[in-house]
């Protein structure tokens, strides 16, 4: 057993060199959570944190395919299998170049603290592949999914794995990755959430993300007498979880500015609504990855190779990817005003971005405020298993409910005198039900 954090990670990245990513993620929660830990000499005997940071199960393969010029494309395949201790391994599957064992380790322990927060009964995994959707024809996206579910059917089921989308898979990646799972294993099953509405797909789960961020935000705000409406906010990304949010600001009377896409970002001062929203959705249709069309067709301006955080605003929600917001990017947030950012994308800020930003400003980490997402598939899951279907308002005031509980429980295990450290309570909140449920179940 270590005796400090450092030898910890040090260990760590003896034993897993080169996975940033992932020694990122790990060594947030274990800062957070050494006091609770030190303090119960059950975990530090059971070797809890230690066996909390080796994934259960990696599965990684290959994923052969063919292109519209017939010419064989080979992809790597991941499942990273975190935790089961509270249920079923749960997470999404990410199509990215950037994809990376690091990346899906870093998502899937991520997930696991993530999952537990939602008070539903999900363990914890990720998965994905370096595929690129960028460019490609609806025809090579079905080809690349049946590929990659004809490996990863052997591993999944309702009661083991339950994949999901994240960047790079929508209802689109989910409807072949699913047929190709019922064709194969002849089963029409709740083996993925995120499936469209007329074949076992809930209402709210395309907004979930966006939505439960935005009611989190919501509980921040009234912890400080403040409301959505009369706030400026700038987003980053243009995808899924971008357009919920930025559609309930619009319903809660606040105004966004910004959206951005990895060509840079465009500034809309009149507020992105209306039509507009909806423009997102197409835009995200057209698999080209760029935002710029969007000022074109709406006439505003466009700054090329540029982050949308050096825009003045209340309120920052990264809705992007990780790392999306650095220390400079955090300073120039604060100088121009801002007071709240919430990350609605995974490990959106760097660590020394999150050192800077606790204090300086409120900040809320990935694994509370996005939390919505998964928690709406995890409703998808029960409505699969009773054989019915709930009405968007059942769904709606669940995941209003869940999202209370989370900022609920990150006060809990994070107050300190007048302020709340989101970070400390999501973690402690996240890592103690985890930890008690291996406790219970031995050493496996
Ligand atoms: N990819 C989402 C997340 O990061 C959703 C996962 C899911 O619905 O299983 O939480």
């Amino acid at each position: 057993m270590s005796n400090n954090i450092n030898d910890f990670i040090e260990a760590l990245e003896a034993k897993t060199p080169g996975e940033r990513e992932f020694h990122q993620a790990v060594q947030e929660v274990v800062e957070s959570i050494w006091e609770v830990y030190q303090r119960n000499p059950r975990y530090q005997k059971a070797k809890i944190l230690e066996r909390m940071v080796e994934p259960e199960r990696v599965i990684m393969f290959r994923v052969p395919w063919i292109d519209d010029q017939g010419e064989v494309q080979i992809n790597r395949g991941y499942r990273v299998e975190f935790n089961s201790a509270l249920g079923p391994y749960k997470g999404g599957l990410r199509f990215h170049p950037t994809v990376t064992l690091s990346i899906l380790k870093f998502l899937g322990f991520e997930q696991t603290f993530k999952n537990s927060l939602t008070t539903l009964p999900m363990g914890g995994g990720k998965g994905g592949s370096d595929f690129s959707p960028k460019g490609k024809t609806d025809n090579e996206i079905m080809r690349f999914c049946q590929s990659f579910m004809t490996e990863l059917q052997r591993h999944i089921g309702p009661n083991t794995d339950v994949p999901a989308g994240d960047i790079g898979v929508g209802g689109r990646e989910i409807g072949y990755l699913f047929g190709q799972y019922k064709r194969i294993r002849n089963e029409f099953t709740g083996v993925l959430t995120g499936k469209g509405l007329a074949w076992g797909g809930s209402l709210i789960r395309p907004e979930a993300t966006g939505f439960g961020a935005v009611y989190f935000v919501h509980h921040m705000l009234e912890n400080l007498g403040k409301d959505i409406a009369g706030h400026t906010f700038s987003v980053s990304g243009f995808g899924n979880v971008a357009w919920g949010a930025i559609s309930k600001i619009n319903e809660l009377g606040g105004k966004v500015v910004t959206i951005s896409g990895p060509d840079g970002y465009v500034y809309d001062p009149d507020g992105i609504k209306d039509e507009k929203v909806e423009y997102l959705l197409e835009l995200r249709a057209t698999n080209n990855d760029i935002v710029e069309p969007y000022a074109q067709e709406f006439n505003v301006e466009f700054f090329s190779d540029r982050k949308p955080w050096e825009v003045p605003v209340d309120i920052a929600i990264p809705c992007a990817t990780q790392n999306e917001v650095d220390l400079d990017d955090a300073k120039l947030l604060v100088q121009n005003g801002c007071f709240l950012l919430a990350e609605a994308s995974n490990m959106g800020c760097t660590a020394d971005a999150v050192e800077y930003l606790i204090e300086n400003l409120h900040y809320a980490p990935g694994k509370a405020v996005n939390a919505g997402g998964v928690a709406v598939s995890g409703l998808e899951m029960t409505q699969n298993s009773q054989r019915l279907n709930w009405t968007r308002e059942e769904v709606d005031k669940r995941l209003h409910i869940i999202m209370r509980e989370i900022h609920d429980t990150c006060v809990k295990h994070g107050k300190n005198g007048s302020r709340i450290n989101y970070v400390k309570g999501a973690n402690v909140g996240g890592f103690v039900k985890v930890a008690d449920a291996m406790l219970a179940q031995g050493v496996v």
